[in-house]
């Protein structure tokens, strides 16, 4: 019997950020007025086993957001539903009208849920008749589902968490998953600490927090990933490790992949100068590769944000086909998902290039069979336009009308003055969203109030084909309402009254399941057929289960690919051969230094929901560019200093992070800061739109760029009861923070107590006899301190310096109009920077109990020297655990101890 995974006051319901899909209890506050209590880990759902990271940990402090976008917009004026609906209809009715239906897309999110996905893709591909339907997960896995596709005739990943922990040799390619994937790693680091003989590899160009649990890290050339894997294949046959039975039985294509790899990489030698590593490293890790059969490779953004990546996942495939590693326990080929619904969005069709239920355009019979089953008028009949393809068709004035659903092409997609100017060029806008304000949002002439995490109702699917249900429990603030009820109004509104007339969510993942199952038979790998007659009681009580579910098996399945048996048409698996090759552009004398892209610990995508949470912003305050020692010495660059960095599309400023995680020649910045939070930090400005010819999906990971210390600046600190605007700063970050606003800001030279008074006297007109001044200025230090206090309450505080500085932002921030009046000891500890009884934790490692760097330093100078040790004195580590790679770091080593 099922059990209810609902009452009146709590759910079970599934974290929105990454692929892990970490099962969430989420508990009502017991009024209106409280905040929602802290969100737990569910310790049934078999992803995290009751655990979450820092940002699962914090979504309570992301529920309760002062910048709900409430009612329907149109041309920035609020409106009902039913005529921003009408709007919306009579525009795509015009221009499909007008120019066919090519001239209508959807850009979709791998954060919506598998039924909003559905509707918008029976929509667009069945009743408007347009493939244009793309998603951000293009830019995250699309290379990915090609490579499967290519190997194993269907997009399927074969493996599950279980294989990570019961491996013995794991090769993590492209993934850090320590920041990105936590639990995931903290479930491979307890593997590998019952089991010590359990080998992990790390090939990635920096040496990253994922590298802690690593035997070996490979630190090679950027994107040189598949010359590894085409010399393992070569070598596997060397070396007498070939399955012969599984090629010869399982599999077409295994000569010519050989021939080519061996042609490719035709010696240890050759390959490690290739890739830019020590032949003693290569040679250690084909040892392992030779020796340990339970092998999984576990490959992510790394791999797949290239242009090449679905040859590299090819050539992670070769090698597990050609050793018979895969459909067993503890090994396979493992992609790993970005994003919380990728994979959803991967089932429905939801990407240009697919059609539904795992079906293609391509897929013979295919569009007859969904036409027959969506009774559909309009079908499309060819792909659409891939993400990068169809922003660029934008601005060709092609599309005419695009619907961007819960994402932020603006920050996210490469060449952002590009994506600007092709949404200028669009006629018509829609963003659906939860969020007023985002980059996006800004260039919108039609916006929906969408439902959010803890209010949506539906399904999402995690990277180990696990489906489970996000389950809402708040009421939808304001007029917001689901996506899919949007996009069923529209198609009702345009005349498809029949086909969109659901009442209720689980009615969408019921048809979603008949389609899967819809003439299948075992033809094809995504069947939930299970499902297809399921109640509105069974889907509110639906346990998380793996597909395929077909009928008759509701247990799901944990493994693909057991029988040796694949989706092609012969049955057999196919091998791909494969020529490694470099990005598309190199390091130049003009461009000379190699821009590698990536995530931080405790912000997601582009911050719209984790940049609500003040405690996840202490770790990374600022967006920052890791610069290896030498090259910072050489250009001057001081650590947290300001850096310009420019290429051929754009300009970024980011904070100097003077670091030997990156080795020279190379510097790495992480992508989530929008304008939102720093007025000149999207990285995604330096980026060409380079895509892989088969996936489209862009190379994010690498752009040449030049680095230059920004100079004649000073920098500061400003904490403000109010918003501020800063349009006098050359850069400003805003730090979410408790209370008031908190930014980092540079100034260029030349400023005076004077002249900053000035600035900020204009909004205290008519109040100056209120208003009174504290100021402090050392014109040898050129140190300048300014507060502004307004009924003996500090409203107001500036602080510059030439250099960057270390003040206790928090307390200063405390002390923003706190109820009683400033006493004189605060007057002179605001200037100073800090009370001279309060410790400085510095920069915060454990974002759960907010322990900093100079916490841990002291505790490790009083004799401690062990993680364990740290937890049990600062309680450090001991929550979530997405701390413990960087506390690693901080225990000196024996050598150190000994010198
Ligand atoms: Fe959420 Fe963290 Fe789990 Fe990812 S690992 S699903 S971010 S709790």
């Amino acid at each position: 019997m099922m059990t209810t995974m609902k009452t009146a006051a709590s759910v079970k319901t599934t974290c929105p950020y990454c692929g892990v899909g970490c099962g969430v209890n989420l508990t009502l506050p017991h009024s209106a007025s409280e905040a929602v209590p802290p969100v737990s880990g569910d310790e049934g759902h078999p992803a995290n086993f009751g655990r979450l990271c820092v940002k699962g940990s914090s979504l309570a402090q992301t529920i309760q957001s002062d910048d709900r976008l409430l009612t329907p917009m149109v041309d920035g004026q609020s409106v009902a539903w039913g005529a921003a609906i009408e709007t919306v209809s009579a525009k795509i009715a015009q221009v499909v009208r007008d120019h066919g239906p090519d001239a209508f897309a959807f850009y979709l999110s791998g954060q919506i849920l598998t039924e909003d996905y559905y509707v918008a893709n029976k929509l667009a591909k069945g009743f408007i008749g347009t493939a244009n339907v793309d998603t951000n997960s293009r830019l995250c896995m699309a290379s990915a589902v090609v490579g499967y596709k290519r190997a194993f005739g269907s997009d399927t990943v074969p493996c599950n968490y279980e294989d990570l922990e019961l491996c013995d040799l794991l090769i993590m390619v492209g993934s850090n998953a320590a920041w990105t994937h936590p639990i995931l790693y903290q479930r491979i680091a307890a593997a590998k600490k019952q089991r010590p003989n359990m080998k992990v590899v790390v090939i990635d160009p920096r040496e990253t927090a994922t590298c802690d649990i690593a035997d070996l890290h490979l630190a090679i050339k950027p994107g040189s990933d598949a010359a590894i894997f085409s010399f393992l294949l070569s070598d596997s046959v060397q070396t007498g490790i070939l399955d012969q039975g599984f090629v010869a039985n399982h599999t077409n294509g295994f000569e010519a992949a050989l021939v080519e790899a061996s042609e490719s990489t035709p010696s240890l030698s050759y390959t490690a100068d290739f890739c830019g590593i020590s032949e003693q490293n290569l040679a250690c890790l084909a040892s392992w590769w030779r020796d340990i059969p339970k092998t999984v490779t576990f490959y992510s953004q790394g791999v797949n944000q290239s242009s090449s990546g679905v040859d590299k996942c090819n050539a992670i495939i070769n090698c597990h086909l050609a050793t018979g590693r895969i459909g067993k326990e503890g090994a396979g080929p493992f992609s790993i998902t970005g994003q919380p619904n990728a994979m959803g969005g991967r089932e429905v069709g939801g990407l240009a290039n697919q059609l539904a239920a795992h079906m293609d355009f391509a897929t013979p019979g295919a569009q007859d069979l969904v036409q027959r089953f969506w009774q559909a008028p309009n079908m499309a009949t060819k792909d659409g336009l891939k993400a990068v393809d169809l922003f660029q068709a934008m601005e060709e004035g092609k599309v005419k009308v695009v619907w961007i659903m819960s994402t932020n092409p603006m920050v996210s997609l490469p060449d952002t003055a590009q994506v600007r100017r092709a949404l200028e060029k669009c006629e018509l806008v829609i963003v659906s969203d939860c969020k007023a304000h985002t980059d996006t949002t800004a260039m919108a002439d039609v916006l929906f109030p969408a439902t959010g995490w803890s209010e949506k109702d539906g399904t999402v699917t995690n990277s180990e084909r696990r489906i489970s249900r996000q389950r809402g429990l708040l009421p939808a603030p304001g007029e917001a309402k689901h996506d899919w009820w949007a996009i069923c109004e529209v198609a009702k509104s345009l005349g498809f009254q029949s086909a969109f007339s659901y009442q209720n969510v689980y009615e969408i993942f019921a048809e979603h399941a008949a389609l899967s199952a819809f003439e299948n038979n075992g033809r094809r790998d995504f069947d939930i057929g299970h499902f297809s007659q399921i109640s509105k009681a069974e889907y509110d009580a639906l346990t998380p289960v793996q597909w395929p579910v077909p009928k008759g098996r509701p247990e799901g399945t944990k493994r693909m690919f057991e029988g040796g048996r694949f989706f092609t048409p012969d049955g057999r698996a196919r091998f791909v051969a494969i020529t490694p090759s470099l990005p598309k552009y190199q390091a130049s004398q003009e461009w000379p230094f190699t821009l590698n892209t990536g995530r931080v610990r405790d912000q997601w995508h582009t911050m719209t929901r984790t940049g609500d949470a003040a405690s996840l912003a202490k770790h990374t305050a600022q967006p920052y560019v890791e610069i290896h020692p030498k090259d910072a010495k050489r250009l001057g660059i001081k650590d947290k200093a300001l850096v310009r960095l420019t290429s051929p599309y754009g300009e970024a400023l980011l904070k100097a992070k003077v670091s030997g995680a990156v080795v020279p020649d190379n510097v790495f910045a992480p992508i989530h800061w929008t304008q939102q939070f720093a007025n000149a930090s999207v990285v995604s400005n330096l980026i060409p739109q380079v895509v892989d010819p088969l996936s489209g999906q862009p190379e994010s990971k690498h752009a040449q760029v030049q680095l230059e210390a920004v100079s004649d600046i000073c920098y500061g600190l400003l904490v403000s009861a109010v918003p501020l605007v800063l349009s006098e700063c050359l850069y400003w970050c805003q730090v979410p923070s408790e209370q008031g606003f908190h930014y980092e800001v540079v100034w260029p030279n030349g400023q005076t107590l004077a002249s900053l008074k000035a600035i900020y006297i204009e909004q205290s007109k008519g109040l100056a006899e209120r208003v009174e001044w504290l100021e402090y200025s050392n014109p040898v230090t050129q140190q300048i301190r300014l507060a502004k206090l307004m009924d003996q309450k500090l409203t107001l505080l500036m602080y510059l310096h030439p250099q960057p500085e270390s003040v206790m932002a928090d307390w200063l921030i405390s002390k923003l109009e706190i109820n009683t009046s400033l006493s004189l000891q605060d007057r002179l500890a605001i200037l100073v920077g800090s009370p001279a009884n309060m410790e400085d934790k510095g920069e915060i490692v454990c974002s759960c109990y907010q322990v900093g760097s100079k916490q841990i330093e002291k505790a490790i100078a009083s004799g401690i020297c062990s993680v364990d040790e740290l937890g049990g004195k600062l309680k450090c580590g001991t929550n979530c655990g997405s701390c413990l790679p960087e506390l690693k770091r901080f225990i000196p080593t024996v050598a150190e101890l000994s010198v």
